[in-house]
């Protein structure tokens, strides 16, 4: 395989981290940028100063003139609680990150992947849901600047194709945890973990019955990267995600039985426009990447507790240092 020069923006984020780990490892140069919204250098920390590996801090909603040879584009804050943080930022990041990054791909004649959502599909009366259904998004809702910014993000790369006949992919990524995702990221995975390790009650939003289908984070890596892999024309969007369907109710239940955590748990109101249910049909990335996922929910959450314990360990010798 050539070695090539690889822009991952969002790179020091959750998923992006991971990417670049899988690059690196598959002998590549990995040009990493981020702003560091949501991301941070310690995901990446391991690599700097590996001779392959660079790292540069910069928001995509401005201009980029790099030379490279494909580009993910990850860069986006992805848990509500931080995209609705600076709703503004988050579509101008969605939109105007999209057009950059698209605009180098052009100038490059490079290959392109964007990393787009299950929240295209909004609050879906189609389920599970398959890539042919156009979705039930609040446009004017608090989660809009996040589901409007990737739909428009999509328009855009499928525009650039048409227009300037770009090789772009389209992954649309369905809820996917493991370690790295910040203590503090808000979502469902890392809330739940976090608050079982530290015996604190576990907050449900709702009544726990709302669904979600949870991908670990190396089988989504590889549904990646098996898109970026294929042949230009093949251009997705494609639904990676684990089909798997649990209640938010189960979820919490494998939260303590796998911590073994004496948390209560504790019911809060559920946020604005929140969907009822969300699983994957995968038939598209199970026939053109060849891809299904491997890791099942109990040894994915497992890990992700060992990271966990890991992270709030360090904490607490630091405190008590
Ligand atoms: P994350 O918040 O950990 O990572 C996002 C990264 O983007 C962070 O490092 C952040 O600092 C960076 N970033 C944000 N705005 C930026 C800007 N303007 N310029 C440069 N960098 C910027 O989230 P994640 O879970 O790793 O998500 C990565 C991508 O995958 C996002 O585009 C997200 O929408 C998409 N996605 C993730 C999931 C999931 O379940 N993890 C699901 C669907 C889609
Ligand atoms: N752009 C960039 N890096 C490049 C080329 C373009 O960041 O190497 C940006 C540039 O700021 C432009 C955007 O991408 O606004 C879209 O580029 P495109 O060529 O499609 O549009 P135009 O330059 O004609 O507006
Ligand atoms: N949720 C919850 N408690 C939390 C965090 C989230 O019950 O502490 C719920 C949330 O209301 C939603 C589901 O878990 O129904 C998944 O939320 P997350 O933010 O992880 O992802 P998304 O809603 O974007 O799929």
């Amino acid at each position: 395989m050539d070695i090539e020069r690889v822009l991952v923006t969002g790179g020091a984020g959750f998923l992006g981290s991971h990417l670049v780990d899988r690059l690196i490892a598959e002998g590549h140069e990995v040009l990493c940028v981020d702003n560091f919204f949501t991301g941070s250098r310690r995901n990446v920390e391991h690599l700097l100063g590996h001779p392959r590996f660079e790292l540069l801090r910069h928001d995509v909603t401005f201009p980029l003139y790099v030379e490279v040879d494909r580009i993910y584009n990850l860069a986006c804050p992805a848990s509500p609680i931080h995209y609705q943080r600076d709703p503004v930022q988050t579509t101008k990041t969605s939109v105007l990150g999209a057009i950059n990054m698209l605009g180098l791909a052009k100038r490059l004649h490079v290959p392109i992947l964007q990393a787009s959502t299950s929240e295209v599909y909004g609050d879906p009366e189609v389920h599970p849901q398959d890539e042919s259904y156009w979705g039930r998004v609040n446009p004017v809702g608090t989660r809009a600047c996040y589901d409007e910014g990737k739909r428009a993000a999509e328009t855009l790369f499928f525009d650039y194709r048409r227009q300037h006949g770009l090789d772009i992919k389209v992954i649309r990524i369905f809820n996917t945890y493991g370690p790295r995702m910040a203590e503090s990221d808000g979502r469902v995975v890392s809330n739940f973990i976090v608050q079982a390790l530290k015996g604190e009650p576990i907050t449900i939003y709702g009544d726990g019955s709302q669904t979600r289908s949870f991908c670990y984070v190396d089988d989504l890596i590889d549904g990646m990267v098996r898109l970026m892999g294929t042949k230009s024309g093949f251009t997705g969007p494609v639904n990676v995600g684990n089909p798997v369907e649990f209640t938010i109710a189960e979820l919490a239940e494998a939260a303590v039985r796998l911590t073994g955590s004496t948390s209560t748990i504790e019911y809060r109101p559920l946020p604005a426009d929140d969907p009822r249910q969300r699983r994957p049909d995968i038939g598209i990335a199970r026939d053109g990447l060849g891809w299904t996922p491997r890791v099942p929910l109990e040894e994915g959450l497992a890990s992700t507790v060992e990271y966990f314990k890991g992270v709030l360990d360090a904490q607490r010798s630091l405190e008590e240092a």
